[in-house]
């Protein structure tokens, strides 16, 4: 019979030949204790045989791979007592001489007799051919058989199992599971031209040819986005059929007249959400949707728009925002905007009241609760700001229209679910749903938002609104001569009356010591590059209240520069403020640099945002281009176009955290590199699930989909 994924997972490793506990353990360092966790710790690389360079022929000066057998190893210490290993090895052609400072272990990874893979630069020292550290895979002993091409699994320091050994387990493994079942139908694999199952995770490990493992990897990899997109479009799915939703109309009085009193008009990328927000609002399902757009691209007016539909529909809405400041701030503006305007409370006697916003965090007090919790059972707060208080307090919603959740990353799908849940409930104990609005204000590229968001609809606010002015970013090295002309543009744009900022290094401990460092640097600026400017100071530390004197000071251009640590991140704006300096540029995070240069280039005039940088890594070097990266027309890279490179600079686990379902599961694929694999998931995930949408006749689909997302997909499934 052939056997399932799941089968496989529940044979330990222990049940194959020559798993010693100490084996045992060993493998467990690097995450493998059954025969799935074996068969999918997949080959780092290949060592194509055909591909290595004969030792006889090799040429001082040139760098090879060479593929050779330890023919003698010595271990010692050199007089000043440095680790030397010495050995020298044999490919069949001739020898050579292997040497290694300062790595004492290699005398355990290569015994005599062991074969290895070197690449490195022949070197001729006292008339020998050397090679001096080189880089080292091990592959196997004599007497093995590999074949040309050799998998080359990734290695833990400490786990230390060697390439051979693996070879040796996976190879009995797949031996004894002979056919793996596999869940997707022939005539699909036939139609996308995907190799079997069984073919697949043969091909990977013990491949015959290059071609092999490419197919093999692109079937893996279509396999492991199959299940994603199959969770989450079932999901969807199950919001929009399952549930019974609200409606809520966006062309009641309450819209149009908050729109006529904005100081703006509403960008075509505002106006265009709006109306994808007001035709799901309008329809009787529950609506899911995605609000994406950097930060400043208007995303509050829109939202504020949804809730005020909600509200002239007769219904409450919350906002909920990831941190108390956010929260507070949201809670401020909106009381603002709203000012002056009225709902009517038809059906009561009370006539027409102001529209009312309140704020709950866990700041709020006992008895501000039980106040909040009495206006809203009497229908007289139309809106709530807050904070996750919203989900965890008890205070209840009894008319729950519409949920808002301004979320950065933070919330996830358990307390989206919270939050619907504290909508209206009928005498049965269920209600009908409150629609759901989720805004990010980073970008999340395509590819990325399809595996995080794939359950939800999307809206983006890609155009700014108007009043931005140009901005110039250069990096500057650590030159004295080239700061100087970073800080002689600051000091003349002062000299025409505009602002700047000046931001200081992150610094690892605490933010105490970070505060204190920005404190020196403010003194030291003060003293020598800014002397003779006013020069202000803002850090994490200071008690709210002087932060916010300083910042009214800054604003009221009683200030020049505003030396800060990344407080100013959010929330600043001061449209008079025209340059930014950003020490050590290279230690920030690709999002947060956008983030803070975007304080500039608020309408005062052409801005210049100066990167010092002295970027050590190929990846620092890669943020601090993109910074300055340009389309072809000679556009500037947006917050889209940066959260792209940033994908591709650090990849989704580190861009998105552990905790996003799924990115920890891949093991092959990768974004934004596979999105052809994620579309092509994407659409048969649709098509399977729109032929069969309980899986109940593709029950393997249906497990393995449980087994990757756990008890949150479980009811999907039940049939
Ligand atoms: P976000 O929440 O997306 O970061 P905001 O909603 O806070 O952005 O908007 C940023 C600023 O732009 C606010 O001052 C807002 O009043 C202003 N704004 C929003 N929409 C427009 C528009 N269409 N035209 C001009 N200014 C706008
Ligand atoms: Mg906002």
């Amino acid at each position: 019979m052939a056997k399932t994924l799941r089968e496989l997972r529940d044979i330990p490793i222990t049940r194959l030949t020559g798993v010693t506990p100490r084996l045992e353990e060993r493998l467990g360092m690097l995450g493998i204790h059954n025969v799935l966790d074996l068969i999918e710790h997949y080959p780092r690389r290949y060592l194509d045989r055909t591909k290595t360079s004969d030792i006889a022929d090799l040429k001082v000066g040139e760098e090879a791979t060479v593929y050779a057998e330890v023919r003698k190893m010595t271990a010692r210490r050199t007089r000043q007592g440095r680790a030397l290993v010495e050995t020298i090895v044999y490919d069949g052609t001739s020898y050579l001489y292997v040497t290694f400072f300062n790595q004492p272990w290699r005398a355990q990874q290569l015994p005599t007799g062991t074969e290895a893979a070197f690449f490195g630069k022949l070197e001729h020292y006292r008339g020998k051919h050397q090679m001096t550290n080189p880089a080292v895979d091990v592959l196997g002993r004599i007497g093995e058989k590999t074949g040309v091409i050799v998998p080359i699994y990734p290695q833990s320091g400490k786990a230390d199992v060697s390439t051979w050994q693996l070879q040796k387990l996976v190879t009995e493994a797949l031996r004894r599971a002979r056919e793996l079942d596999d869940p997707v139908p022939p005539e699909l694999l036939d139609r996308l031209g995907l190799v079997d199952r069984t073919r697949a995770y043969n091909g990977i490990h013990q491949p015959e040819v290059e071609a092999d493992h490419f197919r093999a990897a692109h079937r893996l990899k279509f396999d492991e986005f199959l299940r994603m997109q199959l969770g989450l479009v079932a999901r969807k799915r199950a919001f929009e059929e399952q549930r019974v939703g609200l409606t809520h109309r966006l062309d009641g009085p309450l819209v149009p007249a908050f729109h006529a009193r904005l100081p703006f008009a509403l960008t075509a990328d505002q106006r265009k959400a709006i109306d994808e927000i007001g035709a799901d609002l309008a329809g009787a399902r529950p609506m899911h949707r995605l609000l994406q757009g950097e930060v400043g691209s208007g995303k509050t007016v829109v939202a504020v728009t949804a809730l005020l539909g909600a509200v002239q529909s007769g219904y409450q809405g919350a906002l909920m925002a990831p941190t108390e400041v956010l929260a507070e701030q949201h809670h401020g503006s909106i009381r603002e905007m709203l000012a002056g305007l009225t709902v009517s409370s038809e059906g009561t006697l009370m006539g027409d009241r102001p529209v009312r916003v309140e704020l709950l965090t866990n700041r709020t007090g006992a008895a501000g609760r039980r106040k909040l919790s009495a206006a809203l059972a009497a229908g007289e707060v139309d809106i709530v700001v807050g904070t996750h208080a919203l989900i965890y307090d008890s205070v209840a919603f009894p008319a729950l229209g519409l949920a808002v959740i301004d979320e950065q990353h933070r919330f996830g799908v358990e307390q989206r679910a919270l939050l619907r849940a504290k909508g209206p409930v009928g005498p049965d104990g269920e209600g009908p749903e409150p629609d759901v609005l989720v805004m990010t204000a980073t970008p999340i590229p395509r590819t990325a938002a399809m595996l995080i968001y794939g359950d939800l609809d999307k809206s983006e606010l890609r155009e700014m609104p108007p009043g931005r002015t140009p901005i110039t970013t250069e990096v500057i090295p650590p030159s004295p001569l080239e700061r100087q002309a970073a800080y002689q543009r600051l000091r003349d744009q002062v000299a025409t009356g505009r602002q700047a900022y000046v931001v200081c290094p992150l610094v690892e401990g605490s933010e105490k010591i970070e505060a204190k460092a920005a404190t020196d640097e403010a003194v030291r600026l003060e003293a020598e590059e800014l002397s003779g400017l006013r020069v202000g100071l803002l850090h994490g530390q200071m008690a709210p209240a002087d932060k916010e004197d300083m910042m009214a000071r800054f604003r009221a251009g009683q200030l020049e520069v505003l030396v800060a640590t990344t407080v100013i991140e959010v929330g600043v704006d001061v449209p008079n403020a025209t340059v930014m300096v950003i020490e050590d540029a290279d230690r920030f995070g690709l999002s947060q640099l956008h983030q803070l240069r975007g304080r500039v280039g608020r309408g005062g005039g052409e801005s210049w945002c100066f990167l010092f940088a002295n970027p050590q890594t190929p990846e620092a070097e890669a943020r601090m281009e993109a910074m300055v990266g340009r389309h072809p027309d000679g556009r500037p890279f947006d917050g889209f176009d940066l959260a792209e490179k940033d994908l591709e600079i650090r990849g989704a686990g580190e861009v998105f955290g552990e905790r996003q379902a799924g990115f920890t599961d891949l093991k092959l694929g990768r974004i934004p590199r596979d999105e052809p694999v994620v579309l092509e998931a994407r659409r048969v995930a649709e098509e399977i699930l729109d032929a069969d949408p309980g899986l109940a006749h593709h029950r393997q689909l249906a497990e393995e989909v449980e087994d990757l997302l756990g008890d949150d997909v479980e009811f999907l499934f039940k049939s």
